[in-house]
């Protein structure tokens, strides 16, 4: 691994790569960018971590973006990218938990054209928001706030990509619209674009106040997301 920064006023985003990683010439240019709208997002509020720096791994190989996930099936081999904690037990009591890390799929970074700058750059500001957010487990049922909150902001970086988020949940506006369980990210992209607008609405409502109760658990989302969806889809 040879450790280099990227770019000279961005020394927050550490990108790690092996020598034979294929990454295009921009890569750490946008990872600090993606670095710098999260923390743009998150900095002073009541979800940021205080993390500094955002690490970004890229595994040589699709094998050994495996072992360093711990998996030996399949099951990540479409993830372009993941955000990450190990933990190490030291004592019977005490487990050592390290600081979060994007692990870049080589399977995804290595097909990276020129054009595919924007994709990328929505893919690592999501991961990025996990990192200056913490990857903390949430509360049973509120996956969606954290992949909310990381998909909202990495929307925001991306204009088309956003109205086009928008515009296929107004396409179901008609239908029922249910909150997104903790399976629905495993199996359905619909679940993240979903997330993003309850973020980004509750940010419109009161700020953070609304967010990290439902971060934190507290409150009776099924409630209080029914009006701020029916306003959204009568305006
Ligand atoms: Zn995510």
């Amino acid at each position: 691994m040879s450790p280099s920064f990227a770019g000279p006023d961005s020394g927050s985003a550490l990108v790690l790569t092996s020598s034979d990683a294929q990454l295009p010439a921009w890569f750490e240019t946008v990872a600090a960018e993606a670095w710098n709208a999260a923390l743009e997002y998150t900095n002073g509020t009541p979800l940021s971590v205080g993390q500094q720096r955002m690490v970004v791994e890229v595994p040589a190989t699709y094998e050994a973006f495996k072992t360093a996930m711990g998996v030996s099936d399949d099951g990540l081999r479409s993830q372009a990218a993941l955000t990450w904690v190990t933990t190490t037990p030291v004592t019977d009591n005490w487990v050592e938990v390290s600081a979060p890390r994007v692990v870049v799929n080589p399977l995804w970074s290595d097909a990276l054209q020129p054009q595919d700058r924007e994709a990328a750059l929505l893919v690592l500001t999501h991961e990025a928001v996990h990192v200056a957010t913490g990857v903390r487990p949430s509360a049973e049922g509120r996956l969606w706030v954290a992949e909310g909150v990381a998909e909202y902001v990495a929307l925001t970086v991306d204009a088309p990509a956003l109205a086009a988020s928008e515009q296929l949940v107004a396409s179901l506006c008609s239908a029922e619209l249910r909150l997104p369980s903790d399976e629905d990210f495993r199996t359905s992209e619909l679940a993240y674009d979903l997330s993003a607008l309850l973020v980004k609405l509750a940010l419109e409502t009161d700020d953070y106040t609304t967010l990290k109760l439902w971060w934190d658990g507290a409150g009776t989302p099924q409630v209080t997301l029914a009006p701020l969806f029916t306003a959204w889809c009568e305006s």
